[in-house]
């Protein structure tokens, strides 16, 4: 069956993974197998963290494990659970009006991660989790991979190759 889609589809990706320096302490986190994604996909880069007002850079911040509703504080103590959620709809927006199916976000991050999350200690403990951004995507049907999934998406060899 062909497989070779008339136009792009577009995927929505983690800003940071696309090298832009929005994570919490300026910096950035280019993967070059992301990167490649934009010769088959149309990229569009979010940031939840950005898109929910908080400045960069920022306090750390982590998911408290087991809050029910999630609760998100970062390294000082302050409760900045209300920019995650509206840092999350935001993007969500985003997603919709580009027709987003899936998502490639970084993983580990309280927005952004995907089946493992720190727990809200700050030590560098991970929890099986959602950050908040990736679970709002799951719930609206869209599918989220992080950057060592890439391969999923199902890249033709590289196109340079003769
Ligand atoms: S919120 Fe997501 S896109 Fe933004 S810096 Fe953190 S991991 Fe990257």
């Amino acid at each position: 069956m062909e497989k070779t889609p008339n136009t792009s589809p577009a995927i929505a990706v983690s800003a940071c993974l696309l090298g832009r320096p929005c994570r919490f302490d300026g910096s950035s986190k280019p993967i070059d197998a992301v990167m490649r994604l934009g010769r088959r996909y149309k990229l569009v880069p979010i940031c939840p963290e950005v898109a929910g007002d908080l400045p960069v850079p920022h306090p750390p911040c982590e998911i408290v494990a087991g809050s029910r509703p999630v609760r998100v504080v970062d390294a000082t103590g302050d409760d900045v659970t209300q920019a995650f959620h509206l840092g999350a709809s935001r993007c969500m927006e985003q997603l919709r009006d580009a027709d987003c199916r899936v998502a490639v976000l970084k993983s580990k991050s309280p927005s952004c991660g995907s089946g493992l999350v720190y727990d809200g200690s700050f030590t560098g403990a991970l929890v099986p989790g959602w950050g908040v951004a990736a679970q709002l995507f799951r719930d609206a049907g869209i599918a989220v991979l992080d950057e060592s999934q890439v391969q999923k998406l199902d890249m033709p060899s590289d196109p340079a190759q003769p």
